[in-house]
């Protein structure tokens, strides 16, 4: 058998120790060669005080390993505690989480028998910087980032994924029709990379349907590659209508980290029971094995996961009285599995992962450039003012500029307010005003700063600026509606 492999072990909150002491008791049965470093996170370094839930010495051993089997953990709410699972995606750039949906019918019992959905969330970007700001009394603001390289090592990798899992589809969701820059990139960059792998089919859905028919007829899809928010909500979706959200793992892949865990959290009502369900921390971990190319232990500790499901020994989430066999414990689960080692599944799809090619982290070092000429055509300036009507926004503000800016627009809320605005248009106290040159020509950063200090001078307090830009002439901000 070969060296030891070293990886680091979270064992978590609530739920989170008894699910990893039954996956690693299996690991260890099943032949594992790991060499473990345990680490605390969670619930008791945030309450000693650390706000990011991790102490410097953790760190160390993740660096060190390069691989992370994480038991849940809880974030205490509110009082400023950074998600620890954010920080550790971002900190170690785990970019691809790699969550597989599969049904076990008749089995498991679930609305959707045919079931088998990888969901390909990027982990990174998105909503998840959680970069907020009360700009004024009445508004708050959450920005999203959707880039280019992040988008497009996200998309690659789903494709990648595909093809070294002999899946036959990938699918990507987005809102594009409301977002047509932030989605709109992510969709682009999708329909340009599905390009280089013709042997797949690809296909688009706007994510409010595409969930919609996911929900109802999750077998017509493979792989689904979906932005952060949307992968967040729809793999819990789609693992709750296997069966039960216990039942997923999840892989996050870096180039250099990678994390394997559950894709629930802690359930601290549940904790301390014995009665939590570990298969998905069990089958996070057997991605964990394929990762650091123990396939056999993988293969050996999955099939004898399928035969005790098959059996009918299963935790209360999934037990169904005429389908199950026996209710049984997280430790009496984790048993169960240990007795079948060796055994195969007798009529679910057996795990083989001898045709694999190994789940390695993909190094995409080719980054599609953008090549466009960039072009500052304007600026919106982004008003805290509640003294009055769009009307008297208007002529006052028209009035500050002339520094060869032009007040073209105000809106609110994303609605056109000045000129020729709507009396039934609610109106808060945050005010888009957008100053472009009279003939749409380029600006100087120096006009802005000059109209900034009179709109600062007439008594104005402005809380945002935002550059407009073309690329190769082509406005890429959002235009004004009714233009
Ligand atoms: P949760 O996933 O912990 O639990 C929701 C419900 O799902 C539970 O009450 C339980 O009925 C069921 N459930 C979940 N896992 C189960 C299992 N293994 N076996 C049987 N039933 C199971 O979601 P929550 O209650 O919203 O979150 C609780 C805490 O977990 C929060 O502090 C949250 O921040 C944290 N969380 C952590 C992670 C993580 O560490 N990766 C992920 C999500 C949530």
């Amino acid at each position: 058998m070969s060296a030891k492999t070293p990886i680091t072990v979270a064992y978590g909150d609530g739920i989170g120790p008894e699910i990893m002491s039954a996956t690693l008791d299996v690991l260890n049965a099943a032949g594992a060669q790991l060499d473990i470093e345990v680490i605390e996170v969670g619930e008791k370094v945030y309450l000693a005080g650390n706000p990011a839930g991790i102490a410097a010495s953790a760190w160390e051993s993740l660096r060190r390993t390069k691989v992370f089997l994480k038991a849940p953990i809880t974030t205490p709410q509110g009082g400023g505690y950074k998600s620890l699972n954010v920080t550790t995606r971002t900190a170690l750039g785990l970019y691809a989480n790699v969550r597989p949906c599969v049904s076990y019918a008749p089995y498991v019992q679930t609305k959707h028998p045919v079931m088998d959905v990888v969901i390909v969330r990027e982990n990174e970007e998105d909503v998840y910087g959680g970069i907020e700001y009360q700009q004024t009394h009445q508004m708050t603001q959450a920005l999203k980032l959707i880039s280019r390289p992040g988008s497009e090592r996200i998309i690659r990798y789903a494709f990648e994924y595909a093809r070294r899992n002999n899946r036959r589809k990938v699918t990507c969701f987005t809102k594009d029709n409301i977002l047509k820059l932030t989605d709109g990139l992510f969709h682009k960059m999708f329909d340009e990379i599905a390009k280089e792998y013709p042997e797949i089919e690809h296909e688009h859905w706007i994510v409010d349907i595409g969930a919609a028919k996911l929900a109802d007829t999750p077998e017509s899809f493979d792989v689904l590659v979906l932005p952060n928010l949307y992968g967040d909500i729809l793999s819990d979706v789609a693992a709750q209508i296997t069966g039960s959200v216990g039942l997923a793992g999840s892989a996050n892949i870096g180039e250099i980290c990678s994390m394997f865990e559950a894709i629930h959290g802690s359930a601290p009502r549940r904790a301390g029971q014995n009665i939590a369900n570990p298969s998905g921390l069990m089958l996070g971990s057997i991605m964990m094995l394929v990762h650091v190319r123990q396939t056999d232990v993988a293969a050996r500790f999955h099939n004898a996961w399928l035969r005790t499901i098959e059996d009918g020994i299963h935790t209360y989430d999934i037990f169904r009285e005429g389908t199950s066999k026996q209710k049984v414990g997280t430790k009496e689960f984790a048993a169960a599995v240990i007795a079948r080692l060796g055994e195969k599944p007798q009529h679910l799809k057996p795990a083989s992962y001898k045709d694999v090619a190994l789940e390695k982290s993909p190094s995409f070092k080719t980054m599609a450039t953008d090549p466009r000429k960039k072009a500052l055509v304007g600026v919106d300036v982004y008003l805290d003012w509640s003294e009055g009507t769009a009307e008297e926004l208007g002529s006052a503000l028209s009035r500050v500029s002339a520094n060869g800016l032009e007040l073209k627009a105000i809106l609110n809320r994303g609605s056109r307010v000045w000129p020729k605005g709507l009396p039934e248009t609610l109106c808060t106290d945050q005010w888009r005003c957008r100053f472009q040159a009279k003939d749409g020509a380029e600006i100087s950063h120096a006009q802005i700063a000059e109209l900034l200090q009179r709109v600062a001078a007439a008594g104005f307090d402005f809380i945002q600026t935002e550059s407009l830009c073309t690329f190769d002439g082509r406005p890429e901000f959002s235009g004004i509606p009714g233009e």
